[in-house]
């Protein structure tokens, strides 16, 4: 068995989800991605805060300040109880991170899933990209499977898909499903909205379907920016070959927590995602999940 030293840099942990995987879930999220979408609904997940302290100063409420870490380094501290939530703090970082993120040592993290376990059914890790932290998930989720009171609960991630083959290799032991999203179908189209190409994505997903761990793929709708309608031939052709009980969930663009340039785009109503979905289906994609509601209909 892992020892149980990793430390996870951890931005939101969520006690119940039902969205994000089956059933009832825990969910952790990670903070770090190695992607940088336009997109991005969390962009305030993709960097690591590296203690510059420019929040600071324009915290409202002085929630925020810098302390010395024991080994001689300046750190920016969060005070929970003085914080009223403003965001303020995210909107002036320049790294695109966040000063109220945790540690979590594994045995931490397993109190918080103890203290939930007789309401939930499994665990997820999501982000940023989960798989960056990928030693802190191999021990935690193997410490849940040797835990004769946690071993019931399902270990899921959530993903970009980037991790690599040997990653996935090293995590399936103690794995029991992956979600992994595909933000585009063409290569460019993929690199434009993401910064990174998408080869090891569908490397992931034909790893993880090799495995029966494939839990569902995630296809964002952006009408006029993805490229799923233009190909959609090609894309069904693709969804309707991967196994029965993989689910394709379909989400509806929004403008809620975008910045940049995504704010100009059109955001996605549920009659175009309903049109979407009939197109897949006709062409034989079947398990096709919906969002009970789309924001905005
Ligand atoms: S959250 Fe951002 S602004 Fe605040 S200390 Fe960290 S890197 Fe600097
Ligand atoms: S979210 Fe909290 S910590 Fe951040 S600026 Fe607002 S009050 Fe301060």
């Amino acid at each position: 068995m892992s020892n149980r030293l990793a430390i996870a840099t951890v931005s939101k942990v969520l006690n119940f989800s039902c969205v994000d995987g089956p059933g009832n879930r825990l969910v952790i999220f990670l903070q770090g991605c190695n992607f940088q979408c336009k997109n991005c609904h969390n962009p305030h997940t993709i960097g690591i805060c590296d203690n510059c302290g420019d929040c600071v100063k324009h915290c409202p409420t002085g929630a925020l300040s810098m302390a010395e870490d024991g080994k001689g380094k300046a750190q920016v501290r969060w005070n929970a109880e003085a914080c009223t939530h403003c965001d303020t703090c995210l909107a002036v970082c320049p790294r695109q991170s966040n000063p109220k993120t945790r540690q979590y040592s594994i045995d931490e993290m397993l109190a918080m899933v103890r203290k939930n376990s007789l309401f939930i059914s499994g665990v997820t890790v999501t982000g940023g990209e989960a798989t960056l932290q990928l030693n802190f998930i191999i021990q935690l989720f193997t410490a849940i499977k040797s835990a004769a009171d946690l071993k019931h609960l399902s270990c899921m991630i959530d993903s970009n898909g980037s991790l690599s083959e040997t990653g996935w290799q090293k995590v399936l032991p103690v794995l029991d499903g992956a979600m992994i999203d595909l933000k585009a179908w063409q290569q460019e189209t993929h690199l434009w909205l993401t910064g990174r190409e998408h080869h090891r994505v569908f490397q992931s997903i034909r790893l993880l379907r090799q495995h029966q761990k494939l839990h569902e793929v995630r296809l964002l709708y952006i009408p006029t920016v993805t490229d799923f309608q233009t190909e959609v031939d090609d894309v069904s052709r693709y969804l309707s070959a991967l196994p029965e009980e993989t689910r394709i969930r379909l989400n509806a663009f929004q403008h809620h927590g975008v910045t940049g340039e995504a704010l100009d785009w059109p955001t996605c109503r549920r009659e175009e995602l309903e049109a979407f979905a009939a197109q897949l289906e006709q062409r034989g994609v079947r398990h096709i999940v919906l969002p009970t509601v789309v924001v905005g209909n």
